[in-house]
């Protein structure tokens, strides 16, 4: 947990967002500025700033939290199957163009066009 994450409040609820999910583990909620018809953020609820930061260790909450990015992505708006489909991103440090430093999934697809990012 840190006290001046901007993901860790909205995980603890301190910040509003449109929730999609919640467990013990992880939280998911509406991009505020989405790059397509659907754009969600997935973010473990313990802080760690990116995938710089994981270790081996890590291994297990980051394969269910992977896991989870289809069940979302189906459950908001996405069309399952091979036709359908989904983009999962994990901007990572300034080059890779991260600028909430939580780690976070972006969960972007729905009818496409829509731009890269
Ligand atoms: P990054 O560039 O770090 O990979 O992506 C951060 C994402 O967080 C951006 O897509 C941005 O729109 C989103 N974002 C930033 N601040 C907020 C916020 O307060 N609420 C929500 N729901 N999304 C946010
Ligand atoms: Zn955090």
């Amino acid at each position: 947990m840190s006290d001046n994450c901007l993901f860790c409040k909205i995980a603890r609820g301190e910040i509003p967002s449109k929730k999609v999910y919640e467990d013990e583990e992880f939280f998911a909620f509406h991009d505020i500025n989405p790059a397509a018809p659907v754009h969600l953020l997935l973010i473990p609820k313990h802080h760690v700033v990116s995938l710089h930061d994981v270790v081996p260790e890590d291994a297990g909450w980051l394969g269910r939290m992977l896991t989870l990015a289809p069940k979302l992505a189906a459950e908001n708006g996405c069309t399952p199957g091979p036709d359908g489909g989904f983009r999962v991103v994990a901007n990572t440090g300034t080059e890779g163009g991260q600028e909430i430093a939580h780690l976070h999934l972006h969960i972007i697809g729905g009818p496409r066009p829509w731009a890269k990012r």
